[in-house]
């Protein structure tokens, strides 16, 4: 599948991509808590992305512990607080991740949104970028450090800040389909998709502020199957196999 403008990116000197996926990909049949077994996979995987040269940053969500959301579902705790739990549930994930990576002999900082100076660094821009120069892998933590945001939208944040060419968002599918692929067999997997149409569909692979974000700064999104052993690889490396690109 030929991509015209992410053929043109591919020639820019310096390949740095930031890879986005939910928590609730890290809890495997469960759906709560990290399932070890998904987390070396993950691991294995971005390993493989990182022997090819590339630097990356990560961003990981929550859902698999809390949701800000559904925390406050009935009140007793309100949603500030409970995106406050939402965040702070991405830092395990994150540290989980960086002992994952760095059991493959990588060399992995978690950076927070907000400040948790026993457990890792805090988000400063110009030592995330340094890190990466270094060919350290960066994760993020805390999402933007702020409630009523999401972690998808933390991802196209710190893409743009740390400038990467792209952002890849990682799924349990292989993009974004005409209809549900989990409900309807003959659902459509779309090969392109603007700004503009992703907003007006609000495709639900990503909130429409995070969307808004991606198309104020030109930053292309791909959406990938992330459980296809070498998948993102040849996607992001070799530009073939399924996936979406929304620019
Ligand atoms: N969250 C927040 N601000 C952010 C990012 C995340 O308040 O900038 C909170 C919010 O409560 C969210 C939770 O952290 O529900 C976990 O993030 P998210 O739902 O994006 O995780 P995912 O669905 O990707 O696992």
């Amino acid at each position: 599948m030929q991509i015209d403008n992410y053929q043109d990116i591919e020639s820019s000197k310096r390949r740095r991509v930031l890879i986005k996926f939910s928590g609730e990909a890290l809890s495997g049949e469960n759906g709560f808590g990290i399932d070890l077994d998904i987390l070396k996979f993950i691991a294995q995987e971005i390993k493989g992305l990182y022997d090819k040269g590339l630097e990356i940053g990560i961003v990981v969500g929550g859902g698999n512990i809390i949701r800000g959301v559904t925390a406050a579902q009935g009140g007793l705790i309100k949603r500030t607080s409970g995106d406050y739990m939402g965040m702070l549930a991405t830092v395990i994930n994150a540290v989980a991740i960086q002992e994952a990576l760095e059991s493959l002999g990588l060399d992995v900082r978690v950076q927070s949104g907000i400040d948790i100076t026993e457990v890792c660094e805090s988000y400063i821009y110009r030592r995330a970028m340094r890190h990466l120069e270094k060919g350290r892998i960066v994760i993020f933590g805390a999402g933007t450090g702020n409630p009523y945001f999401t972690t998808d939208t933390a991802a196209v944040l710190r893409a743009i800040e740390i400038e990467a060419e792209v952002i890849v968002k990682a799924t349990k599918v292989n993009g974004v389909y005409d209809r549900d692929p989990c409900k309807f067999q003959d659902a459509k997997l779309l090969d392109k998709l603007s700004y503009d149409d992703a907003l007006r569909e609000h495709i639900s692979v990503m909130d429409d502020t995070a969307i808004a974000l991606a198309k104020d700064n030109k930053l292309p999104i791909i959406v990938c199957n992330m459980f296809k052993a070498g998948h993102l690889i040849d996607v992001l490396v070799y530009k073939k196999g399924e996936f979406s690109l929304v620019k």
